[in-house]
């Protein structure tokens, strides 16, 4: 019988409240991983309650900043001791290299190490008054119960981008995976509370954007939502996030433009392409799906770029010679192959692959494929494909090449390729992305804030500034007076 994971609310593995669960499906082999349970608003309620009462316990509430940084360390040394184990897990899930997961999973404990640095450092300032009698100083307090919706492209380590920071500034949690990747933050969970996390600290709802995620988002007592996924229902949630006047933290899709100057290193140039589009299998926020290669190096560019994607290894995940694996679901297949063939009727050609490829697995392969007669104009260089698809265009100059980087609804991520230090530093601040990139792409740590420019998103994470993201400022005022009030009318200040 297939294994039936329950929700994590309370500190205690719940079935359903309705008595439902769901596939999980290795999208290489197509076998059926798991069930997970199909959470809906009676047990979103439930974990809320959890994470409120929690939250108003003195358990919780009287715990220094200093203790929540020893948990955090704890949490971050449990999940390097079972890094191998999730990374294993995601990448049956999801479909990614499990080499890939694993270097992801083993760096991830510096996330949490992080933050639980940062975790004593959250503080208020005294502002000046003009009255020495009179104080005022700020403060800075935890926001309450966050919900966390995340996508399954890289499950864990945008679970711990919210999770991290939220926990350090004294939030508790109710989070949402994917119904892709429902397990590894189910085990992050039992890993917290192994930790010592106080039962209901951490919360994870399992099931259907529709059902579980807008249950997470309707429930009235969340003090903020921090989201990662499509710009589309990243907009939804932002609206019911307005409507109730709560803070939301977005990262959403990108479409982002990966730029060869003349002057570059074309060799190494094609090698940030084909990271920047195939790494993942193009299944990353970040891919630098529109490449604009200067026109006196866009040939030499092109062949490079073809060549070394007709040499990637497709096949099993779990194999370490592979660079490619599935797609993660059956609907992320026929959306990049529809993509390919929208491409072809707009007047694309395929310069290599846009075919299923024969690897021995019945799972959601498609080759790495390079499209050319594109224009910025088409759909496909508007949309995100989310897949390993790279359109390249010709450009002649640096002015042209800025209008078409930044000629996009999208703004999350630029790369530039070129060895003038002058032309770096003039893309890179007329680039309308909250990630620019200067001859490496995909590049990434806790420590350096990402935000998305546009429709990529709203609001910071990483860095010190995303434990902003996670409190408010209160402002204090103190009159030291004990004197009679002269007049009412004017309050000292
Ligand atoms: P998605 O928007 O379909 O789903 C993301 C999460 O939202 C899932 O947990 C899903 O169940 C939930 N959800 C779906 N509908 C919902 C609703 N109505 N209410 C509440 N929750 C709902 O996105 P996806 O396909 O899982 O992920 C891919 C997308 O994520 C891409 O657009 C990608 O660019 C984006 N992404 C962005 C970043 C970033 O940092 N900017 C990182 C990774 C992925």
């Amino acid at each position: 019988m297939t294994e039936r994971l329950d929700h994590f609310i309370g500190g205690e593995h719940r079935a359903p409240a309705n008595g439902t669960w769901f596939p999980s499906t290795n999208p290489a082999t197509l076998e059926t991983l798991y069930e997970a349970a199909r959470g809906d608003e009676a047990d979103v309620r439930a974990a809320v309650d959890a994470a409120q009462r929690v939250f108003d316990s003195p358990e919780w509430s009287r715990k220094t900043p200093t203790q929540r940084g020893h948990l955090l360390r704890r949490l971050g040394d449990l999940v390097g001791e079972h890094a191998e184990e999730l990374a294993y897990l995601e990448s049956l899930d999801n479909g990614k290299l499990l080499r890939e997961m694993t270097g992801q999973l083993k760096n991830l404990p510096e996330y949490l190490y992080y933050y639980a640095g940062l975790a004593d450092k959250v503080q208020g300032a005294q502002i000046p008054t003009s009255s020495p009698e009179v104080l005022n100083f700020t403060q800075r307090e935890p926001l309450g119960v966050v919900g966390a919706i995340t996508p399954w492209n890289s499950p864990l380590t945008l679970t711990v981008s919210k999770l991290a920071p939220a926990l350090a500034a004294g939030n508790t949690l109710v989070i949402k995976p994917s119904e892709y990747t429902s397990r590894t933050v189910l085990r992050l969970a039992e890993l917290a509370d192994e930790a010592g996390y106080p039962a209901g600290a951490i919360n994870v709802v399992t099931g259907l954007g529709a059902e579980a995620g807008a249950a997470l988002v309707a429930d009235p007592r969340l003090a903020k939502i921090s989201f990662t996924g499509s710009t589309r229902t990243g907009s939804a949630i932002a609206s019911q996030a307005a409507s109730r006047f709560i803070g939301c933290t977005l990262e959403l899709g990108g479409k982002s433009p990966n730029i060869v100057f003349e002057d570059a290193n074309v060799a190494n140039a094609a090698m940030g392409v084909v990271a920047g589009i195939f790494a993942a299998a193009g299944q990353t926020c970040i891919a630098g799906s529109r490449v604009f290669a200067h026109r006196s190096v866009y040939d030499e560019l092109l062949e490079r770029v073809s060549e070394r994607a007709s040499t990637i290894r497709i096949g099993d995940p779990l194999d370490d010679a592979t660079e490619l694996g599935p797609l993660a679901f059956e609907d992320q297949l026929a959306k990049v192959r529809s993509y390919i063939e929208i491409g072809e009727s707009e007047g694309a050609t395929v310069r290599y692959g846009g075919q299923r490829p024969d690897v021995g697995l019945p799972g959601y392969f498609l080759q790495p494929t390079v499209l050319t007669e594109t224009t910025n104009e088409m759909r496909i260089c508007r949309e995100e494909i989310f897949g390993p698809v790279a359109a390249i265009m010709p450009f002649d100059t640096e002015d042209e090449v800025l209008r078409l980087a930044n000629d996009t609804d999208y703004g999350l991520a630029a790369g530039v390729w070129t060895s003038s230090l002058q032309r770096a530093m003039r893309m890179s601040q007329r680039l309308e992305a909250g990630t620019v990139w200067v001859n490496t792409y995909r590049a990434m740590s806790p420590m350096s804030p990402r935000q998305g420019f546009k429709q990529s998103g709203v609001g910071i994470e990483h860095g010190l500034e995303s434990m902003q993201e996670y409190t408010r400022l209160k402002s204090i005022w103190i009159n030291t007076d004990e004197g009679p009030v002269a007049d009412p009318f004017v309050m000292r200040g």
